[in-house]
């Protein structure tokens, strides 16, 4: 059906690869590049797909994705890099005409601030230039996001409070590490919290508003109320909303090491001068933390993220509870990565099938939410990512 280049050979790339070639109909021919090719090697060699070729790209730089997207001609480019290098493969897209799908918005590398903004201003130039860009087709943002749609879509005439849910009620057995890239983990954790309440912003310190949630086959678990991005396209394109928010567990031995990194400073992004070379402290403190990538082997327990709804349908209040449940060991088993990295690859895989497939193929810049929810609904209990929903239960929130 078509041609794929991945950007990106880190955990949520493995899963991607992985999927993508167990899908040979509907990705045809697949492309994965990364800053350090030995590791995209490593990746197609253990999946043994002969059709899997690899490269070597520095995606910071324009004019050296504009030559693989060239020479490669892929229909659209799956970018599961990092942040940083959204705008530079947007850039690349448009001036080869490629579709374009990430799992996280654009942050400044100086600057820990998630908005939409820089990746919204795009949406003029890839309407003219015709081609289609899907922002957020990972698990949070994404699937909550396509969630939120389809509750709208099929449960709800309004929906007026949405609680985004996510727990981790995983255990590496290490002291301290992060599920995916640290250095945008540390970002995202440790900002001010943030959310949505009757037409405007509402601040908080960080981990400020926490309680106590009940996570299916998981139990009772400390959520802590923080920002996450998808909160502001939803806001946006549900403005029913009166309130939206988003929950994330923390243990207490993870918050006490981030504590701890925070107050000795090595969670700056600021550049230091260290025997005479310029070091930022969060880059080096992610070079002695594990890797993400290695922690699926004896990874053990299961992750939930859902969202919890109230609304109105037929003039009553109703609530609904949709979420997926995915064990690290499955996650593992099946492609060689933690869960996080599979609930993030995963989406990302059907995100571009349903591009290929013409679902979801429009002129513009799009965050998932904008799309059907239904096919993709179809997909995640197809692709290992099964769903559950549950009408009018107490949602604790
Ligand atoms: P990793 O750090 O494991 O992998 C990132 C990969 O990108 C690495 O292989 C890295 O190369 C490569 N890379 C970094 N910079 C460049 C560059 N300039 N040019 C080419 N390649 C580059 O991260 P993850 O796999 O954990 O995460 C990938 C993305 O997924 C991130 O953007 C993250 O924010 C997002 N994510 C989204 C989630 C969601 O639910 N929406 C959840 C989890 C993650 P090298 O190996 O050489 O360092």
């Amino acid at each position: 059906m078509g041609k794929v280049l991945i950007i990106g050979a880190g955990g949520v790339g493995t899963v991607v690869a992985h999927k993508m070639a167990s899908l040979p109909t509907v990705f045809t021919e697949i492309m994965l590049a990364s800053r350090t090719k030995s590791k995209c090697d490593a990746i197609a060699e253990k999946i043994g797909d002969k059709r899997i070729k690899t490269a070597q790209v520095d995606a910071d730089k324009v004019p050296e994705l504009v030559e693989l997207i060239n020479s490669f001609k892929p229909d659209i480019v799956v970018n599961v890099a990092l942040p940083y290098q959204d705008l530079t493969i947007m850039d690349a897209c448009l001036e080869t005409k490629t579709a374009y799908l990430d799992t996280a918005n654009y942050e400044p590398l100086d600057e820990a601030k998630y908005e939409y903004k820089w990746q919204w201003a795009y949406q003029d130039r890839f309407k003219e230039a015709g081609i289609t860009a899907i922002l957020g087709c990972g698990f949070d943002p994404g699937v909550t996001s396509i969630f939120t749609a389809y509750a709208a879509k099929h449960h709800f005439d309004e929906i007026h409070y949405l609680d985004i849910v996510d727990c981790n009620g995983g255990d590496h057995g290490k002291a301290f590490a992060t599920n995916f890239n640290p250095e945008i983990n540390i970002r995202e954790v440790t900002q001010k919290g943030k959310y949505w309440e009757n037409g405007q912003w509402v601040e908080t310190e960080p981990h400020e508003i926490h309680q106590p949630l009940t996570y299916p086959n998981i139990g009772e678990r400390e959520s802590y109320l923080i920002y996450h991005e998808e909160l502001e396209s939803l806001a946006k394109n549900f403005p029913t909303l009166k309130r939206a928010r988003f929950w994330m567990t923390f243990g207490q031995e993870y918050l006490t090491h981030l504590r701890v990194i925070q107050n000795i400073g090595m969670a700056g992004i600021e550049p230091i001068m260290y025997e005479g070379k310029e070091i930022v402290p969060i880059q080096f403190l992610k070079a002695v933390l594990p890797d993400p990538g290695d922690l699926g082997e004896n990874y053990t327990g299961e992750t939930s993220i859902g969202c919890r709804i109230t609304g109105i349908k037929d003039g009553k209040e109703k609530t609904y509870y949709v979420y997926n449940n995915c064990k690290h060991q499955d996650a593992f088993n099946e492609t060689g990565a933690q869960g996080v990295s599979y609930t993030t690859g995963v989406p990302a895989t059907i995100g571009a099938m349903m591009y290929l497939q013409g679902l979801w193929k429009q002129p513009g810049v799009f965050n998932v939410e904008e799309f059907d929810p239904d096919p993709f609904m179809e997909q995640l209990n197809k692709q290992g990512l099964p769903w559950v929903e549950e009408h009018n239960v107490d949602l604790e929130l």
